[in-house]
């Protein structure tokens, strides 16, 4: 396994459908192994899949993002970039791996244990060490860019300048002093997603959200007063429901969405492939609006962490079969 790139994967508890509907569990995860096992359901054989980490349905938030997101903080206070993706079909629990709720503490997800351990690292940093933290967060619906926290419903270009190198023009940014600020940002980046109601979950969100952080750090070396300065900028990404596009019952412009969905789900499954692959292969970053815009925070010197969702109902089988394979494709 390439060092660069980890995947996980998570299985959320039954849902008040999945226990109304009595189904069977499918799934179970092991933790001694890493493994992933799917028992056979009608036909299917049963079929085991080995990851970085595993996590059941029992498992914590913190626990999630200490093994995750965590060291991927860490290290962008060293001025490296990393990227956490959470993948899988619509309910399967990326949002809530992602984000989850500031209070209670426990159902803290990677977003606000991000902006805590920032805090707590900038609170322990010695004198002469000063840390800028700025955020954006933008969304990737039907291969646009939109700015979630700026002007409603701007949609945004993607550029490359001798200057500025990749950056998308025009994209808010926010200084962000304190952990407890993160809330009503994401609260209004929530508000201006485009969501559109399938018959896989009301609220099934078709767009990617990405909430970009830079850390600047500047540090002067208090015997030479010789001023040090680095850059890391870390990537949130809550990707769009994975499910197939026919699944959920969709035509015209929802199954339009649906094909560019994919289309840039399976580019980044390819990029990430090329990368776990490693040694000059060509990696194919153009192929998507995503890939482009993560292209240096995918690759080279950086982290890359995918959590993989999934549910353990029987009635997901052929969903959690497909997340499970592009997860283990990514290892
Ligand atoms: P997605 O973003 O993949 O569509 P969500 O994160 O919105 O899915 O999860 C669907 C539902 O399941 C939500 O009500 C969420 O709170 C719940 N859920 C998901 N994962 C877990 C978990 N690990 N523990 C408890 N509830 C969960
Ligand atoms: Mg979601």
């Amino acid at each position: 396994m390439s060092e660069a790139v980890k995947v996980v994967v998570r299985c959320r508890p039954f849902n008040s459908r999945e226990k109304e509907n009595a189904s069977d569990r499918c799934i179970t995860i092991d933790q001694e192994t890493n493994q992933v096992i799917m028992r056979e359901v009608d036909g299917n054989p049963m079929r085991n899949f080995a990851y970085d980490a595993v996590y059941d349905s029992e498992s914590r938030q913190t626990d999630v993002y200490e093994q995750t997101a965590k060291p991927i903080v860490n290290s962008c206070f060293d001025g490296y970039n990393g990227t956490v993706f959470c993948y899988g079909q619509t309910g399967a629990g990326k949002t809530f791996t992602m984000e989850g709720k500031e209070e209670p503490k426990e159902l803290r997800g990677i977003v606000y244990n991000t902006f805590y351990h920032i805090f707590d690292n900038i609170a322990q940093q010695p004198e002469g060490v000063q840390t800028m933290v700025t955020v954006s967060f933008l969304e990737i619906y039907n291969e646009e860019l939109r700015d979630l926290i700026g002007p409603k419903g701007q949609k945004l270009e993607l550029k490359e300048s001798k200057e500025k190198g990749l950056h998308v023009k025009g994209l808010s940014q926010v200084c962000i002093q304190e952990a407890n600020k993160i809330d009503s940002l994401l609260q209004t980046g929530k508000k201006n997603r485009t969501v559109g109601a399938t018959l896989m979950n009301a609220e099934s969100s078709r767009s990617h959200s990405i909430f970009m952080i830079s850390i600047e750090t500047s540090e002067t070396n208090t015997a030479t007063g010789e001023k040090m300065f680095r850059v890391g900028k870390l990537n949130l990404v809550d990707l769009a429901g994975s499910e197939r596009a026919d699944k959920t019952g969709a035509t015209g412009d929802r199954l339009q969405e649906g094909c560019k969905i994919n289309m840039s789900l399976s580019a980044l499954g390819n990029v990430i492939s090329a990368l776990v692959e490693g040694k000059g292969k060509h990696v194919p970053y153009r192929n998507s609006k995503l890939t482009r815009l993560l292209q240096d925070s995918l690759g080279g010197n950086t982290k890359t962490v995918m959590v993989a969702n999934i549910s353990p109902a029987d009635f997901n089988y052929d969903e959690t079969y497909s997340t499970l394979r592009y997860a283990s494709r990514a290892k």
